[in-house]
């Protein structure tokens, strides 16, 4: 059987490569190749320039309230697609249905939504100096690149294009090879809706095309979202052509469950933070400190729960909420650290291996794995594995909980599980992360700016904020009188 392939979308159509060159596209839940997708070779990328420079031009010279009624429109087209979009989702990661189906299309359609709202509430300032005065103007950046990570392809293309198409910019995207055809549905929407040809191009490739697009000195701004390592990349090849920077990062996220805390509600916070999406979530709880008192009550709900409620397969299936990691190497990489974790001397609790459920037996499944006894310094307690491995960790004293959870150069996300409102937020305001939450864990709304500190990245997404860092502040000085000059 021949499988599809999808070439480029460049000015509002797919457009040929000259080379030819092409990379397959992996089911993770079935090893079998779905799909083929042409590489951007160096005719389609001067195209995607040439095509974000036109595009730019119109859509900038459009009113806020002209492109949000646009942006509005995509929204309802992928909202009326939401199955088909879920499913391309599901076979492209592996992950659930019965998530893909509620959140990946439905948390990326809120965004743009959210976007096309603010953009005509968007105002610049007026001051008087004086007789004179000054105004300013938010005037859009221009051509603006969006780098995907693959955990939530859909998603991630709507979080970087809602804000960056509602302040009036052009965005090349390129998604994360492993999961390139969420991207390209979005564009052929954005075209449906009314967004004109060129604003919103899809560039496919690996590491050289996201290199192209970070080093190329038409474009004004790079939003990444990856890893650590592949951000301090881009960061320093944008800084060749001085480009504004947003990075998602990655994270090793502390959750710090008091003895007044639920605990139930603090196992079902620890298991939405590192089972959900089979554990590629970058907010992932993935060290979990449990004071002594409730520690034992704590892993033995944890345990029963992560045994008996947890169901791997086909993730097309509506009962499965376990899917397969996105790649054979991803999974080796997962059960590494595992062996590590045991080799370092951390006590597995469940869990540990690869999986074959009878439904997906040639997916790259790892099973709910959960290590307890942890130490501070072990390997899986320090690196992020992005799998679907827990490390508890036992404490007794908040200060010094805080001081160990703060003992890390990331600092995406934290939580705060007690029924203590002075601790909750006193303790919360001291931990080095971005993203935080009390008695609950992973909820992401439009509405609320997420964003690392430290090494987990730098700028916001969601939220007003981020509409700033789409826009470029213009000041106007105007003079009401004689120039006074010595000349
Ligand atoms: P990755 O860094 O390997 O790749 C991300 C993207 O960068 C891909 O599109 C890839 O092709 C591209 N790329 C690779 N090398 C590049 C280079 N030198 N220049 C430009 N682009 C390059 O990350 P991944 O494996 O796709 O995703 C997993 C990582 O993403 C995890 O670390 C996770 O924590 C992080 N993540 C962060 C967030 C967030 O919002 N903070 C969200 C999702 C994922």
């Amino acid at each position: 059987m021949t499988t599809p392939v999808y070439e480029n979308f460049i000015n509002g159509h797919f457009l040929k490569n000259q080379t030819g060159d092409t990379f397959a596209v992996t089911n993770p839940a079935t090893d079998e190749v779905i799909y083929h997708v042409e590489i951007a070779d160096e005719f389609i990328q001067n195209a995607a320039i040439e095509s974000a420079k036109q595009g730019f031009a119109a859509w900038s010279a459009m009113t806020p309230i002209e492109r949000s009624r646009i942006l509005l429109k995509a929204v309802a087209i992928l909202r009326e697609r939401n199955d088909g979009l879920a499913k391309v989702e599901v076979l492209d990661t592996g992950k659930p249905w019965q998530e893909a189906e509620c959140v990946d299309v439905e948390t990326g359609a809120d965004v743009i939504e959210y976007f096309a709202g603010l953009a005509p509430a968007q105002v610049g300032q007026q001051q008087m100096v004086g007789n004179d005065f000054y105004y300013t103007r938010k005037e859009p950046l221009g051509i603006c690149a969006g780098i995907g990570a693959w955990n939530y392809p859909l998603q991630i293309a709507c979080w970087k294009s809602g804000p960056a198409l509602a302040a009036g910019n052009a965005v090349i995207f390129k998604p994360s090879e492993e999961t390139p055809l969420g991207a390209i549905k979005l564009a052929e929407i954005f075209i449906e809706a009314g967004v004109p040809a060129g604003v919103f191009n899809v560039v496919q490739g690996a590491a050289e095309v996201g290199q192209w697009l970070t080093a190329n000195p038409n474009i004004e701004k790079v939003s990444f979202t990856g890893e650590v390592g592949t951000g301090k990349k881009v960061m320093a090849s944008a800084a060749g052509s001085l480009k504004d920077v947003t990075m998602e990062l990655g994270g090793k996220s502390p959750l710090l469950v008091f003895d007044d805390a639920d605990v139930s509600q603090a196992v079902s916070a620890a298991m939405l933070g590192n089972f959900y999406t089979q554990g590629e979530i970058c907010t992932n709880c993935t060290r979990i400190y449990v004071h002594k008192n409730v520690y034992q009550q704590f892993i033995d709900e944890l345990k029963t729960r992560t045994e008996q409620n947890i169901i791997a397969g086909d993730p097309m299936d509506p009962e499965v909420n376990l899917g397969a990691l996105i790649s054979k190497k991803h999974q080796e990489l997962v059960l590494g650290y595992i062996d590590k974790g045991i080799q370092e001397g951390a006590t597995l609790l469940t869990g540990g291996k690869a999986l074959s459920p009878a439904s997906a037996p040639n997916g790259y499944f790892v099973e709910p794995t959960v290590f307890v006894d942890c130490k501070d310094d072990m390997t899986i307690v320090k690196e992020e594995i992005f799998g679907p491995v827990m490390s508890v960790l036992v404490f007794d004293d908040e200060d010094d909980v805080i001081q160990r959870a703060n003992d890390t150069h990331l600092g995406l996300a934290a939580g705060v599980f007690t029924k203590d409102i002075q601790r909750a937020h006193r303790v919360i305001h001291q931990l080095q992360a971005g993203i935080c939450w009390i008695n609950s864990y992973g909820n992401s709304p439009a509405e609320m700016p997420v964003g690392g500190y430290k090494q987990s990245g730098i700028g916001r997404e969601n939220g007003i904020e981020t509409l700033d860092h789409y826009t470029q502040t213009k000041s106007i000085y105007v003079g009401m009188s004689n120039i006074e000059s010595p000349f």
